[in-house]
C-alpha cells in the first residue's frame, strides 16, 4: 500500500535502465542528482521566510518524541509535519492556504520545551508560535485576488516585508527600460526585492556570495564533480555557463546557458537546475529553485523508432482516402525519458511533462526541449490499478484480466502511435486553410491521432513489429478507451457542466458516434441499477473507428467545417446529468487522494577497499519520513 495522509497519497517511481548504465553515466547522473537535492533549502526559504525555523522546530520534536504514540495530539501532530514536508512550508502545494494544525499549541509549547535549548538557535519561539497557529497570520503564500496588494497579502519570501504591488511593478518598469526590448533577460528572476535604509528598493541577487550563497556553492560543487563524467563537449560547455550563472546571478549569463542547453540534444543524461518557474510570486517574476535529472528511455524511445521507421507502411496501408494520404512519411521521433531524481519545487509533487526554457524569444529563435517523464506515467497508471476504479467501472473480472495483463503495454502504444504517427500523417487539400475547422480544429485533430492510434493498436503489423505481444492485447485499449470516453473521463467535471477540454471532446466524440452507429459492437447496459460499458464484438469495432479515421481525416484534409461542427456539437460535448451524477458518485465512494506525489529513489555508492567507486545502485527502499529527514540532514545548506 501506498503512504496516504491528509489529501495526499505517495508514490515510488522506478528507474529503468540505470542498472546497465555504463560506470560514468552512473556517476554523471549521481552528481546531477546531488546537485538536484542541494537546493531543498532555498525553495523552503523562498516559499516563507519562516519555514526553515519552522520544519526544524517541527523535525526536532517529531525524532525527540517519547510520549504516547496513541495521543491524538501527537497523531495530528505527525500529518501536520508531513503535509509541511510534502509542501515544502506551511502552505498547501497546490491551493497556497496555511494549513491549520489539529494539534493543540498546549502540546506544542510543552514539547518545545522539552527540548534541549542548545537544539534552538534562536528565540523566537513565541512568534513562530503565532505563524503556526494563529490562521490570521500568512494566510495564503500567493494570492491572486484581483484589486487587492498582492505583495501585502502573498506570504511568499520574494520581497522583503512591506514593499507594495505598485513600488515593485514601479521598481522593474524602471529597470525593464535599460535593457534590450527584443531579446529581454528575465528581469527580476533570480533575486529578492529589499528596501535600504534611505527607503530605495534594490534586487539582493541569489547568487554565490550572495543570497542563498551556501546553498548555491554546494549545488557548484557537484555540477563541477558531475562536469568530469559527462557524455560530450557541449554538456561540459553547458555546466560550465550554468556554474558561471550561479557564480555571477548575471541574467545575459543565464540566457548564454538557456540556448547552450536547448542546443544539447545529444546526451542521454540530462537536467535542470536553477531558478525555472515563477507560479510561487504573484507577479509572476521571481523564480523558485527546481532540480531534476532525467535519463533517455531506451525501451521506450525503440518502440517510438519501431513506429517512426515504418511511417510509410503505415500511410500506405491506412483506411483514409488515396487523396489525403501523405506521399513522402516521415514519423516524428520522440525521446521519452525517466526521472532519475526530482528536487526543489519538483519534489514531491512534480510535473509528468516539462518544456523549457521559459524565454519566449529563445523559444522562438531556437526552440525549445519537451519531454514526457514516463516513469512518473508509470507510477501514476500503477497507483490507478489499485485505486478501485477497475473493481467499480470494469464490466467483469474476464474484462477486468485483460486490462491488467495488457492494459499499461497498449497505453503506452496507443499514446506513441498518437504522437509519432497520427499527429503527422495525412494532408491537407491545395488550399485548404489550416485553420479552416477553427474552434472545432483541435478536438477534429486529436481524434485523427487517436483514431489512427485505435485503428493500428488492433493491426498485426504491431505483433509482427514485437510492439504487441499478441493478436489479443489490443482489446485492452479498446475496452478501456470506451469506459474512459463514456464514463469515467466525467468525474473531472463538475456537474452541471459541459466537456471543455479538446482531449476529452474528442474521446466523447469517438466513444459516442461508436455506440450510436455500431450498436452490435458495443452496448452501454446497466446492471444493478450502475452502468457499464459492453463490447460485443472487438473486430467491428476496428471497423466502426476504421470508418470515423476516414471521415474524420477528410474533414481535415477538405476543411469541412460545417461537418467538424455537427461531429462535435452532436457526439462531443454535452453530457447526460443522469448519468453523470451517478459517475461521480460511484467515483467519490473510492476515497481516491486528489494530490499525488513521489518518494525519490536513493543512490549508493558501491567502493572498494582503496576507497575508489566501482558501482552505483539505486534503491527504492526509503520511507517517506527516513527520507524527508535525511534531507534535512544531508542537504541543509542555510
Ligand atoms: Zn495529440
Amino acid at each position: 500500500m501506498n503512504e496516504r495522509f491528509a489529501d495526499i497519497e505517495l508514490l515510488r517511481y522506478e528507474v529503468p535502465g540505470f542498472a546497465s548504465l555504463p560506470l560514468r553515466q552512473k556517476l554523471l547522473v549521481y552528481y546531477l542528482a546531488e546537485a538536484s537535492l542541494l537546493g531543498r533549502d532555498i525553495l523552503w526559504d523562498q516559499n516563507c521566510r519562516y519555514g526553515l525555523r519552522i520544519r526544524y522546530v517541527l523535525e526536532a520534536i517529531y525524532t525527540k518524541y517519547s510520549g504516547s504514540k496513541d495521543n491524538p495530539d501527537w497523531q495530528a501532530f505527525v500529518v501536520y509535519l508531513k503535509r509541511v514536508w510534502f509542501s515544502n512550508g506551511i502552505h498547501h502545494h497546490y491551493s497556497c492556504l496555511k494549513f491549520q494544525p489539529e494539534f493543540s499549541k498546549e502540546f506544542f509549547l510543552t514539547e518545545v520545551n522539552k527540548l534541549d535549548a542548545n537544539l534552538l538557535p534562536f528565540e523566537s519561539i513565541e512568534e513562530l508560535t503565532e505563524i503556526i497557529f494563529n490562521p490570521e497570520v500568512m494566510p495564503k503564500r500567493v494570492n491572486q485576488a484581483d484589486g487587492e496588494d498582492l505583495l501585502l497579502t502573498s506570504s511568499c519570501n520574494y520581497y522583503a516585508e512591506g514593499i507594495t504591488q505598485a513600488e515593485a511593478e514601479a521598481f522593474y518598469a524602471e529597470l525593464k527600460m535599460e535593457f534590450d526590448q527584443e531579446r529581454p533577460p528575465m528581469i527580476g528572476l533570480n533575486s529578492r526585492l529589499e528596501r535600504s535604509s534611505d527607503g530605495s528598493l534594490y534586487e539582493n541577487v541569489w547568487h554565490s556570495g550572495g543570497l542563498y550563497g551556501k546553498a548555491i556553492d554546494r549545488i557548484c560543487e557537484m555540477l563541477e564533480k558531475a562536469r568530469q563524467y559527462a557524455e560530450n563537449e557541449k554538456q561540459k560547455v553547458v555546466i560550465d555557463k550554468l556554474v558561471e550563472f550561479y557564480q555571477t546571478g548575471n541574467l545575459k549569463t543565464f540566457d548564454e546557458y538557456a540556448i547552450l542547453w536547448v542546443k544539447e540534444t545529444e546526451s542521454e543524461v540530462d537536467f535542470t537546475n536553477g531558478f525555472t518557474e515563477v507560479y510561487g510570486d504573484p507577479l509572476g517574476l521571481k523564480a523558485s529553485w527546481e532540480g531534476y535529472v532525467n535519463i533517455i528511455d531506451h525501451e521506450a524511445t525503440r518502440r517510438a523508432k519501431a513506429l517512426s521507421d515504418n511511417a510509410g507502411w503505415f500511410e500506405e496501408h491506412s483506411p483514409v482516402d488515396e487523396r489525403f494520404k501523405k506521399k513522402e512519411c516521415r514519423g516524428v521521433s520522440a525521446k521519452v525519458i525517466s526521472a532519475a531524481m526530482l528536487g526543489g519545487d519538483l519534489y514531491p509533487s512534480s510535473a509528468i511533462g516539462i518544456n523549457l526554457p521559459n524565454s519566449d524569444w529563445i523559444r522562438a529563435e531556437y526552440g525549445s526541449k519537451s519531454v514526457t517523464i514516463a516513469n512518473l506515467t508509470r507510477a501514476y497508471n500503477l497507483a490507478a490499478k489499485d485505486s478501485g476504479m477497475r473493481e467499480e467501472f470494469v464490466i467483469n473480472e474476464e474484462t477486468r484480466q485483460l486490462l491488467n495483463t495488457y492494459g499499461d503495454v497498449c497505453d503506452d502504444l496507443h499514446t506513441d502511435l498518437h504522437e509519432c504517427l497520427g499527429h503527422g500523417s495525412g494532408q491537407l487539400m491545395p488550399g485548404v486553410d489550416a485553420d479552416a475547422l477553427r474552434s472545432y480544429g483541435s478536438t477534429i485533430e486529436e481524434a485523427r491521432a487517436d483514431l489512427f492510434g485505435l485503428y493500428y493498436i488492433a493491426d498485426q503489423k504491431l505483433v509482427e513489429l514485437g510492439l504487441t505481444p499478441n493478436e489479443e492485447a489490443y482489446k485492452s485499449q479498446y475496452y478501456s478507451y470506451l469506459m474512459n470516453g463514456l464514463l469515467t473521463q466525467m468525474v473531472r467535471i463538475e456537474e452541471g457542466d459541459q466537456i471543455e477540454e479538446a482531449h476529452m471532446r474528442n474521446r466523447a466524440l469517438i466513444s459516442r458516434w461508436a455506440l450510436e452507429n455500431y450498436p452490435k459492437a458495443l452496448q452501454i447496459v446497466e446492471v444493478d441499477g450502475k452502468h457499464f460499458v459492453k463490447i460485443n464484438n472487438y473486430e467491428l469495432l476496428r471497423k466502426a473507428f476504421g470508418e470515423l479515421l476516414a471521415e474524420v481525416q477528410r474533414i481535415k484534409s477538405e476543411g469541412d467545417y460545417e461537418a467538424a461542427r455537427q461531429l462535435v456539437e452532436k457526439y462531443g460535448i454535452k453530457i447526460d446529468a443522469e448519468l453523470h451524477h451517478e459517475i461521480r458518485e460511484r467515483y467519490q465512494k473510492l476515497n481516491l487522494a486528489p494530490y499525488k506525489g513521489f518518494i525519490n529513489p536513493r543512490y549508493e555508492l558501491v567502493k572498494d577497499d582503496e576507497g575508489n567507486i566501482t558501482d552505483i545502485l539505486v534503491r527504492y527502499d526509503e520511507a517517506y519520513n527516513e527520507q524527508m529527514l535525511r534531507y534535512s540532514l544531508n542537504y541543509k545548506t542555510l
